[in-house]
């Protein structure tokens, strides 16, 4: 018999960070230098994150969250605006907009990607739309040409949910470019430990417009004129004013050391999560019961998550048992906003019916693809240094778990 304890250390875990002696190098290094808080080290992040990721300017935040909410606000969304987003996302997603005392107008996706239908933005425009968030959902790139292009045709600033989607491209006017740089006014990116590129909590906004930049630099900082680095290298005596209220959403230094550490890894680590992905692909060819996340010819993900839909008709929480008692962790599907008690009726609309869902509670017609993408999908286990049998090994495991 193994022991409990034995069992646990054996357990497949669904994701695991890659960090290593170069980050802990790195924290000590900035430790000693006595400068801990938002300084050089961010500044140094944020000027290598820009050069990866194309982007003329890039802000150092302290999560995806806050960058979501300073996104919003720099381009100008506030109360009584609406936001068009998708329900079918991590929480922070549709509150962030709330965040700004905005109202999120939830759209459905497409089922082959989980990203946000272009084809239902349309319906869900009105006179309060102020701009639209799209997410590129598990690292996945939504179609941001088609997205993109309704947006400049309504005159609508267009912010990217890049929160798990460092290291994806997409094919963008026939060229491929990296998320982020950006390819609408803003993307905001997160460095949570499930993330691809970690450093504990963080996040990064990108963006082409210098004035939108500075905002964001203010308000991360309590509004503040000058931030404190620049000040303690001034040689004259230089006092900071606070022309408006901000907030403390400041990166620190330990964490931007172990960002520029994570940043030398990151072609690596994408490179070894597509070979994970294109693993389970081939473990899944021709077994029915389980579908493969499918990614359009123009899409490269970083595979931050690898999620299977399961036939119609199985149970995902009975499937996600068996394979933990087969010592395999996994993830239901992404959770629907919508049908949280964080979101009850009033505090979003949906996008496909101006006066709003007047359905049960926790469902609507007009986002069936969002709640059948969230009931059938688990995501399995899928992180660098796993084992290269260990796809197969799943799946086996997932089909002795579905029969
Ligand atoms: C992780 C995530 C966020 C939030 O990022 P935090 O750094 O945890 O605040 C927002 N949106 C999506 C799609 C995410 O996956």
């Amino acid at each position: 018999m193994t022991s409990p304890e034995a069992a646990r250390d054996a357990l497949l875990p669904l994701a695991r960070p890659v960090l290593g002696e170069a980050e802990a190098a790195a924290v000590q290094r900035v430790l000693r230098t006595g400068w801990v808080s938002q300084g050089p080290e961010v500044a140094a992040f944020e000027a290598e994150f820009a050069a990866a990721v194309g982007a003329p300017h890039a802000c150092a935040v302290a999560s995806g969250t806050a960058a979501l909410h300073l996104a919003l606000r720099g381009v100008g969304v506030g109360p009584g605006d609406e936001v068009i987003t998708v329900s079918h996302s991590f929480v922070a997603t549709a509150a962030s907009v709330r965040h700004c005392g905005a109202l999120p107008v939830f759209v459905d996706v497409d089922p082959a990607t989980g990203n946000l239908d272009p084809r239902c933005l349309a319906p869900a425009v009105t006179v309060a739309t102020r701009a639209i968030l799209c997410v590129h959902q598990l690292g996945m790139p939504c179609d941001l040409e088609a997205i993109a292009d309704f947006a400049a045709a309504h005159g609508l600033p267009l912010v990217e949910d890049a929160a798990c989607a460092v290291g994806s491209a997409i094919r963008w006017r026939g060229v491929w470019t990296r998320i982020g740089r950006p390819h609408g006014h803003v993307a905001c990116f997160s460095f949570h430990g499930r993330k691809v590129l970690t450093t504990g909590e963080g996040g990064m906004v990108t963006t082409a417009d210098p004035a939108l930049d500075a905002r964001l630099r203010r308000w991360r900082s309590h509004g503040v004129s000058l931030p404190a680095d620049v000040r303690h290298a001034a040689s004259q005596v230089a006092i900071e004013s606070y022309p408006e209220p901000g907030f403390n959403y400041r990166l620190s230094d330990l964490q931007a050391a172990v960002g520029r550490e994570q940043l030398r890894r990151l072609a690596a680590i994408v490179a070894r999560r597509r070979e994970l992905a294109a693993r389970y692909d081939a473990a899944l060819r021709g077994v029915a019961a389980i579908a493969p996340p499918r990614e359009p010819a123009w899409a490269r993900s970083n595979w931050q998550s690898y999620a299977v839909r399961l036939a119609v008709g199985l149970d995902p929480r009975q499937v996600m048992q068996r394979l933990l008692d087969a010592g395999i962790a996994t993830r239901p599907g992404v959770t629907c906003a919508h049908r949280e008690g964080a979101f009850p009726a009033g505090t979003w609309r949906c996008g496909g019916d101006p006066d709003g869902c007047a359905g049960e509670p926790g469902a609507c017609r007009h986002l069936a693809a969002s709640e059948e993408a969230q009931a059938r999908s688990i995501q399995l286990p899928l992180f660098p240094d796993m084992h290269d049998d260990d796809p197969r090994r799943v799946v086996a495991a997932l089909e002795r778990a579905c029969a």
